[in-house]
């Protein structure tokens, strides 16, 4: 089998191949011969570029500036036989490289789980059966069925089609979407031409298909080009990227002053190593090292956050994007109501009936004048039967629940019939379905064709929108009282579906067929409720400055009311002008549609390739969107959106493709949930940077001004190093952690064009480090000139630093209130890093081994006290000067 050369794929029957695969169209293979096939063939995979391996982070870990520095420091060090310096800065080297590793391991496999929540899927007949597979789990022999929006998941000949299209640019570069049949082409022919085969990796964009997979894996064309895919899930995002161009600035900057003091040192001739060590305490110390690791894994647990509320990230700088969303455009059907369909009211001309049950049970009477119905009349028994028959869904019944495979609101229209006491296998008997158009959205109706075995002739369905099944009725149609009727109904929030039929002796459905002369049989009226989760999440977003769009394919008014029942608009807003129709919106040029889409929040029978004008519209307005989608058109949009966010249970693998995140139970309030997790990654980054960076200048600061004036230094090198080390480990690092603010859907957007940065925060960062400054030297000096030891006024200092720095974490808990508005308990993680960081401070002043290594020495109380009090001051600078702040 495995000779048998694939170029002539595209040029042998149907049958052969069947035969060649001892396959059966109708049956497709059998599980037995799934594993055969399996074993010979292997999973459908493209071998993956090796994830980088594990020594291989490891020692990326070295390759850093700070890490450089350090390790000439040690040599250095080593070489003029300072031992003890150089083996706590080989420690502080070893430590920094476990730390990155560790984190760069943890968010890489944060990212890496969604990467297996990514999976596509194919549609397969196994066993006689139509069976949703991972795609990895395709075997060459398959047959396989695609509609529009399928991925195709392996290489494959058609066997049949109706209108199938494929977009196969990523593998021909051709941008137009190419017509596929079955037919027998000539052997020589180039990939483009051959119009019987489908490759993997490219899309069906409309129709549907079937065919058998003859090649999967490494042996399919794709594979064959892309020896190596390459998923780029790369941990960098707009974010990342500022803040280590910010560094590598910042990391000349300090070398140059690193060097500069250096040389001043050697001017006033002070020692050569103290000199030395000064300066490489300067650049450590100054380097904000944590930086990068921080913004790292806040991303990671952001991403892993979301996933756990069904928000699932598929590119990384959507973490941040969420934060600033300013507009979200949402599908009404599924995502903003619940998608659980239930017939309420049938029309005929003659009479109206209200459907009673709720749900997929098919139980409930039909009453006419709130009268129960005992007969069935003959209408009503055609409109229920022509709902069943024009129709391409299941009603399936499993552990005691009836459940729909496939489209909801058809659906419910089997359940009304089943409610009606028929049975499907009579129905199904009497009029065998001989050809189908399937449902679009653009096209908005659907047709089925089928034999009428007792009135000897074929008779075709029409279901759709009740404008679109209007224009094709008769002439005589009284289309006055059935547009009252349906405008009744989708007032009350329903969905309305118009019914008609042909007779016909035609065999297939076409243009012609389908233009006109349809005799109309009536209307169903479908209860779709609102999610109550998403009235909730509605209002969230409203506290929270962001706008919410309903956009659908669904009629105005029923559109408007539901936008009503979930209060996207408000209750006594008019109908008039409230609601942007897709005809209009087709009238309108870029800039009106630019000021409409400010003031409307419903868009309605709107065409999924609209979505992409919205879209641009509301950008033109400085909008951040966010908009969901699930066809192939809505694609388009997606890929335009700041957002584009794809349903991860009725999307199609199009949208999904296109987007940057996926919800994986559709519901719009995961949407909010994600912003909402947005905003505090966002957040606790602001919070950990202007945590840390004031250390870092307080540091440098005393430093510099010791070396430029030639005073003892109040801080060793080691010391330090010890500093930074330990602090940035247990203290920042849990801002990380840092639950949502109370507030955070209360207020505005962030704007992305805005520094990370505000003017106020740098004052306070720098204000933070001067008050480390003052209090440190202050302190050593005072102890120095009251006859301590100088190991005893630096201990001193180096406590200040420490404990300055944990009272100011309470400042940064929450930057826009006081620490006495701050919750100041609600966050575990940053309690333990303190009791953790006390303990080892104890031990650092007090065990003997430590004082020898840090040269330090224990304190009296009443330096502690001091230590203690001067610290705790930092609370009420940084408060008083915000309060202050907030005046201006
Ligand atoms: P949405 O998903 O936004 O509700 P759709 O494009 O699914 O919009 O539906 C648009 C219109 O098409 C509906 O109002 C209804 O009249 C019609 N429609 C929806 N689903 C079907 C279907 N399965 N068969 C026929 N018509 C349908
Ligand atoms: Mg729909």
């Amino acid at each position: 089998m495995k000779d048998f050369n694939d170029q002539y794929w595209h040029n042998t029957d149907v049958n052969e191949i069947l035969d060649l695969f001892k396959t059966d169209l109708n049956k497709g293979l059998s599980e037995a011969q799934v594993k055969e096939k399996e074993e010979i063939f292997g999973k459908n995979l493209l071998k993956e570029k090796k994830t980088e391996s594990k020594i291989k982070i490891f020692f990326s870990q070295f390759h850093n500036p700070l890490i450089y520095i350090l390790l000439s420091a040690t040599l250095i060090t080593a070489f003029l036989n300072e031992w003890i310096d150089s083996g706590i800065i080989f420690a502080v080297v070893i430590i920094n490289v476990i730390v990155g590793f560790i984190q760069e391991v943890k968010a890489a496999k944060a990212i890496d789980s969604l990467k297996n929540m990514m999976t596509t899927e194919a549609m397969v007949i196994r066993e006689g059966e139509k069976v949703h597979i991972s795609s990895r789990d395709v075997v060459p022999g398959d047959v396989i069925l695609l509609e529009s929006g399928s991925k195709v998941a392996a290489d494959i000949r058609v066997v049949n089609t109706k209108d199938l299209k494929v977009d196969e640019s990523m593998l021909t570069g051709e941008s137009l979407s190419v017509s596929k049949e079955n037919e027998i082409l000539q052997k020589d022919i180039i990939l483009n031409d051959r119009t019987n085969m489908l490759y993997s990796g490219t899309f069906a964009t409309y129709g549907r298909g079937k065919g058998i997979v003859i090649a999967t894996g490494q042996s399919t064309e794709l594979g064959k080009i892309s020896n190596l895919m390459e998923e780029t899930t790369a941990l960098e995002t707009p974010l990342t990227q500022k803040i280590s161009a910010f560094s590598k600035i910042l990391l000349y900057v300090i070398l140059g002053l690193a060097s500069f003091t250096f040389i001043i040192g050697l001017l006033r001739q002070n020692s050569m190593i103290e000199t030395f060590m000064a300066s490489v305490a300067l650049a450590v110390g100054t380097i904000p090292e944590g930086l990068p690791a921080a913004v790292t894994i806040t991303l990671a647990i952001g991403v892993s956050t979301m996933a756990k509320k069904n928000a699932i990230i598929r590119k990384l700088p959507a973490v941040e994007t969420l934060g600033s969303v300013t507009t979200i455009c949402s599908d009404k059907t599924g995502t903003l109501t619940q998608n659980r369909m239930t017939v309420t009211e049938v029309f005929t001309m003659q009479n109206s009936f209200k459907v009673e049950g709720n749900g997929y049970e098919p139980k409930g009477n039909f009453f006419a004048n709130d009268k129960k119905v005992d007969n069935i009349d003959d209408d009503l028994f055609e409109i229920l039967q022509a709902g069943y028959l024009c129709n391409e869904s299941h009603l399936a019944y499993k552990n005691g629940v009836y459940e729909i495979k496939g489209d909801p609101t058809e659906g419910a229209l089997i359940v009304s019939f089943l409610k009606s006491g028929s049975t499907e296998k009579e129905i199904n008997e009497n009029y065998p379905r001989i050809d189908i158009l399937p449902f679009e959205s653009n096209r908005q109706y659907m047709a089925t064709m089928h034999n009428d075995l007792k009135a000897k002739n074929n008779i075709l369905y029409l279901k759709g929108s009740i404008e679109k099944i209007l224009q094709k009725c008769k002439s005589d149609t009284d289309i006055e009282k059935i547009e009252k009727e349906a405008a009744a109904f989708a007032l009350k929030g329903l969905r309305v579906l118009a019914v008609c039929k042909k007779a016909t002796d035609k065999t297939l459905i076409d243009e012609e067929i389908l233009s006109n002369e349809f005799e109309f049989l009536g209307l169903f009226a479908i209860m779709d409720p609102p999610r109550a989760e998403a009235v909730e999440a509605v209002r969230e977003c409203k506290t929270a400055g962001i706008n919410i769009k309903m956009i659908t394919g669904d009629h105005a008014l029923t559109a408007f009311s539901i936008s009503k029942m979930l209060n996207i608009v408000s209750n006594d807003t008019v109908f008039e002008g409230s609601v942007l129709e897709g005809k209009e919106l087709f009238k309108l040029s870029d800039e009106q549609l630019a000021q409409k889409v400010q003031n409307v929040n419903i868009f309605a029978r709107v065409e999924p390739e609209q979505k992409l004008r919205i879209v641009n519209a509301l950008q033109a307005n400085g909008h951040i969107v966010a908009m969901t989608g699930d066809g192939v058109n809505d694609a388009p949009a997606l890929k335009q959106a700041n957002i584009g966010i794809a349903m991860g249970k009725g999307g199609t693998e199009v949208a999904k493709e296109a987007a940057d995140m996926i919800l994986s139970d559709d519901n719009f309030s995961s949407i909010v949930q994600a912003v909402k997790e947005g905003r505090n990654v966002y957040d606790n980054l602001i919070k950990f940077i202007t945590w840390t960076l004031p250390t870092n200048l307080g540091e440098g600061l005393v430093l510099l001004v010791a070396i430029a004036l030639g005073l003892t230094l109040p801080i060793l090198p080691v010391q330090i190093l010890w500093i930074n080390m330990s602090t940035a480990i247990l203290l920042g690092l849990m801002l990380v952690f840092e639950p949502k603010e109370k507030n955070i859907m209360n207020r505005e957007p962030v704007e992305p064009s805005l520094p990370i940065l505000t003017r106020g925060m740098i004052f306070q960062m720098g204000l933070v480090g001067v008050y480390m400054l003052i209090a440190s030297y202050s302190l050593f000096n005072y102890y120095l000139s009251n006859g301590y030891s100088v190991e005893y006024a630096r201990t001193v200092a180096v406590n200040i630093f420490v404990f300055i720095e944990i009272f100011y974490l309470f400042n940064c808990k929450e930057l826009s209130k006081t620490v006495f508005e701050t919750d100041i308990l609600n966050n575990k993680y940053l309690l333990y890093g303190i009791v953790v960081m006390v303990t080892l401070q104890l031990g650092f002043t007090n065990a003997q081994f430590m004082n020898s290594i840090f040269k330090t020495t224990p304190l009296e109380i009443s330096t502690w006290g001091l230590i203690l009090a001067v610290s705790f001051m930092v609370i009420f600078v940084v408060d008083i000067f915000n309060k202050y702040k907030r005046t201006l």
